[in-house]
């Protein structure tokens, strides 16, 4: 049903718009859109996101055949909004800034990604738009501690949990706001993605900062790791994640976790490059903080508060809801690592070791 779904798109050629396209999730999400022959419209920021789209297109392989169109549009203003949205029959907003380091203030992250995601809902309203996925997070559903530390698309996470990062609040506030805005206003049909940990092939030269985290591992700037659990899925499901939100009947004002499997956690995943890359095995993390280390150490160090406030709780985050209603499979987590540091490798970002068995 889902492949006669995308034809039937493909076919009538109205367009699909990505904000966010320029990002590890938009490239691939475009790449997939226009793999599969539909008509898909980016915003971009500035000029240059257009080069970024594209080289992120060559990468996957992917000929955009005339299907593909730019329009300049930022989360901080209504301009463009209105010629974005001109004849489009879904939308899939990706955009939200995803910092490396924390901002200055909150209100860096909260505004862009919840007045933003205001922006985009009323653009697409007012020119009769039918759907709208939204890219939330498990930032959203899983980061208030729950005694069971089971997660499901009930759960929300408190915005005013303490230690809750700016990123997390940011996810959180907007979309809360998202929701409200459709059942206030009717006349758009919401639907939310909410994806865990993103990894898997990096294109272009900016990984993000999930992907960041295993360049960092196997550059050697990871000596040791935090006791830190978290959920893990392929940059290539979540698209596909997204298309199927995008088109099932039933997705209309729900909710959908992404995530591949049980949580992992650090030493997990630096387990499975070493056993993958034995040749920078010396630049892999070391060692695994214990919980009171990171206690200590997160006083002086603000990168430690998360994952000492979190303690080593494992999330059990289930995934059943997109699989039976969406028909979801995503790929082994695994496998998700080590193609993430095949693309790091391929692309230069992160150094090769000096053994022959890596590769
Ligand atoms: P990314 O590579 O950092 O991409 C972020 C995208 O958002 C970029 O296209 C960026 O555009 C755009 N953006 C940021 N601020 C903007 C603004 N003010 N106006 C317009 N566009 C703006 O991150 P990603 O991993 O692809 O994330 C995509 C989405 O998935 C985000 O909503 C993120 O919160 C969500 N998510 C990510 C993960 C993960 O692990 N990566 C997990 C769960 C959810 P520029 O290129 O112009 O900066």
């Amino acid at each position: 049903m889902f492949t006669e779904e995308l034809e039937r798109l493909a076919e009538a050629g109205r367009p699909v718009l990505v904000t966010g396209a320029t990002g590890y999730l938009g490239g691939h999400t475009v790449a997939r859109l226009l793999g599969e022959g539909i008509a898909t419209r980016v915003t971009i920021r500035e000029e240059s996101g257009r080069d970024q789209v594209l080289a992120a297109l060559r990468q996957a392989g992917v000929d955009p055949a005339g299907k593909l169109s730019f329009v300049t549009a930022s989360l901080d203003d209504d301009r463009g909004w209105p010629d974005a949205m001109d004849g489009v029959g879904h939308v899939l907003h990706l955009a939200s800034p995803f910092p490396l380091t924390p901002p200055e203030t909150e209100e860096e992250l909260i505004r862009p990604a919840r007045d933003g995601a205001l922006r985009v809902l009323g653009a697409a309203r007012a020119a009769g738009a039918a759907r709208v996925v939204m890219t939330s997070s498990f930032a959203a559903v899983g980061y208030t501690v729950k005694e069971d530390n089971h997660y499901s698309e009930a759960d929300w996470t408190d915005p005013d949990t303490e230690g809750l990062p700016a990123y997390h609040k940011s996810k959180t506030l907007a979309e809360r706001a998202a929701w409200e805005y459709a059942a206030d206003r009717g006349g758009i049909e919401l639907t939310v993605v909410n994806p865990t940990g993103i990894f898997g092939p990096v294109l272009g030269d900016r990984p993000s900062a999930s992907a960041g985290l295993v360049r960092a591992m196997l550059n050697g700037d990871m000596p040791v790791v935090p006791v830190m659990y978290f959920g893990v899925v392929d940059v290539r499901d979540v698209a596909d994640l997204h298309l199927r939100a995008m088109l099932h009947p039933k997705a209309a004002g729900e909710r959908f976790l992404g995530v591949g499997g049980p949580a992992l956690s650090f030493w997990t995943m630096a387990g499975i490059l070493r056993e993958r890359y034995p040749a920078v095995a010396d630049r892999l993390p070391a060692r695994e903080l214990t919980v009171e280390e990171m206690t200590e150490r997160a006083r002086t160090e603000p990168s430690l508060r998360e994952a000492a406030t979190l303690r080593g709780r494992v999330p059990v985050i289930d995934n059943t809801k997109a699989r039976s209603l969406l028909g979801w499979e995503p790929r082994d987590t695994a496998r998700t690592i080590v193609d993430t540091a095949e693309s790091l490798f391929r692309l230069g970002l992160a150094r090769p070791g000096t053994g022959a068995a890596e590769g």
